[in-house]
C-alpha cells in the first residue's frame, strides 16, 4: 500500500492501527534541562508531533516537562523511549519502563523500543514489553538495531510482533533486504542518523538536488526517507534546523532521483554494528 505524505502532522498506521507521525524530532546528545526543553518546544511550535528519546540519553525529564507544559494536547504527541542494554531482562525492563515514565511525567508511552539486541537477553526483554502493551501502558512496542536474524530469533515465540524497527539509515547504509523483510512482516522501518550526523553535506548528488529544488541537503534526505516509506527523526537543538528539517512538503523527488540516492549505498555504518557492540 502506498504511504501518503501530506504535511508535518501526517501519520502512517502501524500493524496494530496506531498512527505514527512519519517525521519526528530526535534528541540524542541534547542536554537535559534548558537545551532539550527548548528543542522540544520549538519542534512542537513548528508542528512536530513525535519526539524520540531513550533512557540512555538522560534527557527524559526535560522532554517530558516540555511536552507537559506545551499547549499541544498530550494525546496529539507521539512519545518514544527505549530500554537500555544494562536494564534488559524481564523484571529489570518493567522497572526501567516505570523509571522512564516517572522521569517523563507521563501516564503512558506511545512507543517503547528495545534499544539494542543484547544477546541472551532480548527475548526476556520482549516478554516485558508484551506485558506493558497488554496492560495498556504503551500503545505500540518495537525494537531498534535488530538485523534480520535477530528478528527471526525473536518472532517465533512472540505473542505480539514488533511494530517498529529503528535502525541506522542514510545513503551510505540502505540495507534494502532488511527493509524488504520488515515490510513483509509489517514492521515499520524507522531511520536513526538520517542526516548522517552531518556528513550529508559531503554527498555531491544530494548537494546537486538541493540546488535543483532550492532546498538544503538535510531537507533532501528527509524527503528521501519519507518517499521511501521510512519514518525519520532528524536531531537538532537549533530552531532554524528544527524548522527547516520539516519544511519538506512543497517538493517531490522523482523516481530516478530516489534511485540515485539509493545508489550512494556503501553498506557503511557511522554508528556501532548490531552484531558486534560491547555496551
Ligand atoms: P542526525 O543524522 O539526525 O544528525 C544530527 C546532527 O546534524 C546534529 O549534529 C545536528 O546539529 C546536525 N543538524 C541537524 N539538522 C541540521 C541541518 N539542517 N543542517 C546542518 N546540520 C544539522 O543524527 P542522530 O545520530 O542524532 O540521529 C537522529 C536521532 O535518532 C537521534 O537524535 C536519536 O533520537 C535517534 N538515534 C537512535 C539510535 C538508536 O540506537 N536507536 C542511535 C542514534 C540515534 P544541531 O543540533 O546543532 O542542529
Amino acid at each position: 500500500m502506498e504511504k501518503k505524505i501530506t504535511d508535518i502532522g501526517g501519520t502512517w498506521p502501524l500493524a496494530n492501527g496506531v498512527q505514527i507521525p512519519y517525521l519526528g524530532l530526535g534528541v540524542w546528545q541534547a542536554e537535559d534541562g534548558a537545551e532539550v526543553q527548548q528543542a522540544v518546544r520549538w519542534a512542537l511550535e513548528a508542528g512536530y508531533r513525535h519526539i524520540d528519546t531513550a533512557a540512555v540519553y538522560k534527557n527524559e525529564a526535560g522532554v517530558g516537562q516540555a511536552i507537559r507544559e506545551s499547549s499541544v494536547p498530550r494525546e496529539d504527541v507521539f512519545v518514544t523511549s527505549k530500554v537500555w542494554n544494562s536494564d534488559q531482562g524481564y523484571d529489570s525492563t518493567l522497572r526501567a519502563f516505570d523509571t522512564s515514565l516517572d522521569l517523563l511525567g507521563l501516564e503512558t508511552l506511545d512507543l517503547y523500543l528495545i534499544h539494542w539486541p543484547v544477546a541472551g537477553k532480548f527475548r526476556e526483554t520482549w516478554r516485558a514489553l508484551e506485558k506493558l502493551y497488554a496492560d495498556g501502558r504503551v500503545r505500540a512496542i518495537g525494537v531498534s538495531n535488530f538485523l534480520q536474524h535477530h528478528l527471526e530469533e525473536l518472532m517465533p515465540e512472540a505473542k505480539v510482533k514488533p511494530m517498529v524497527n529503528q535502525l541506522e539509515f542514510h545513503p551510505w547504509l540502505v540495507q534494502s533486504e532488511l527493509q524488504a523483510y520488515c515490510r513483509q512482516h509489517d514492521i515499520q522501518y524507522q531511520a536513526w542518523s538520517p542526516l548522517m550526523q552531518g556528513k550529508v553535506f559531503e554527498q555531491d548528488i544530494v548537494n546537486e538536488l538541493a540546488r535543483k529544488y532550492g532546498k538544503s541537503p538535510a531537507q533532501i534526505l528527509v524527503r528521501w526517507d519519507l518517499q521511501r516509506g521510512v519514518v525519520t527523526i532528524p536531531k537538532s537543538v537549533k530552531q532554524a534546523h528544527i524548522i527547516g528539517n520539516a519544511d519538506v512538503f512543497d517538493f517531490e523527488l522523482t523516481a530516478d532521483e530516489l534511485a540515485y540516492i539509493d545508489g550512494l549505498d556503501r553498506n557503511q555504518r557511522l554508528g556501532p554494528d548490531p552484531d558486534n557492540f560491547d555496551f
